[in-house]
């Protein structure tokens, strides 16, 4: 007989923009299943993911099949990468999914978040549930002016979420033994002090002492759709541009994993 946490379970639906079978791009050196969940607490003018918050592109399904989906690429991936949009807004959902995969499957589970919501990274991580975090940290947490423009919010609420981001942060590198802290240099909200800035913060923090923890400058790539159209307009910033900066703050600060990441050479290890 089905037990009540299996019958309620059978229930629960998500709502995600898609998913990919393969990926190589979304935890580094692992091949991961990823799948996208809707909606974002944040607004960033220049998301790169709009149609995923927006809620434009979206499908409703049941967990319980989006998990049978998942099992069919057990053989070819090492994770189950849960991206967005920020997918702690599902927090029910998101950790009924990892525990489904926990229990029942070998995959490893892998969370790409923005920090904001610390009680749901907090509880995954308490209960046992991830493995491995990929955390944006978009601008300097002490620099919460910026911050707020960087992710389109008044300052009153980024200040709140910039506390939590903290607190994830600082959790996520004393208890997990992958994590991954990662920054998109946006042009003209983010300059190269700016990134030198959230380094000297992470350092602070401890990233140095946790050998499983990297610090990743992403690309910026100009979507088709951005909340603010301005950003579609900008170039795609050049590779050696950001692996010059990472070279700079390497020498400048002393962090020891450093990479930079883009489409056209991957991820560079500095
Ligand atoms: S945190 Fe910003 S960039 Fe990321 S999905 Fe949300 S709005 Fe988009």
């Amino acid at each position: 007989m089905e037990s009540e946490e299996e019958h309620d379970i059978g229930k629960i639906k998500v709502k995600v923009s898609g998913w990919k079978d393969l990926s190589l791009v979304d935890v580094i050196g692992e091949p991961s299943f990823t799948v996208w969940f809707n909606y974002c607490n944040f607004a960033c003018p220049w998301c790169q993911n709009w149609l995923v918050v927006s809620g434009k592109k979206m499908t409703e399904i049941l967990l319980m099949d989006l998990f049978k989906i998942i099992k069919q690429s057990e053989l070819l991936v090492n994770y189950l990468h849960v991206t967005g949009g920020e997918p702690t807004l599902q927090g029910d959902a998101l950790q009924e999914l990892f525990n489904l995969v926990k229990k029942n499957s070998s995959l490893r589970t892998s969370l790409n978040t923005n920090g904001s919501n610390f009680r749901i990274i907090k509880n995954l991580i308490r209960r046992g549930l991830l493995d491995h975090i990929a955390m944006d940290i978009k601008a300097p947490l002490e620099r919460p002016a910026l911050y707020a423009k960087v992710i389109g919010l008044p300052k009153e609420t980024t200040e709140t979420f910039v506390r939590n981001i903290q607190d994830s942060v600082v959790m996520a590198l004393n208890e997990l033994s992958f994590v991954e802290l990662r920054t998109t240099v946006v042009p003209g909200l983010l300059k190269g002090e700016d990134v030198l800035k959230i380094v000297e913060e992470l350092i602070d923090m401890g990233i140095n002492d946790r050998p499983g923890a990297y610090y990743v400058i992403q690309q910026f790539v100009p979507p088709n759709i951005t909340p603010d159209p301005a950003f579609k307009e900008l170039p795609r910033t050049p590779p050696e541009t950001l692996i010059k900066l990472a070279r700079s703050i390497k020498n400048r600060t002393g962090i020891k994993n450093i990479l930079v990441r883009s489409m056209e050479e991957g991820v560079t290890i500095i």
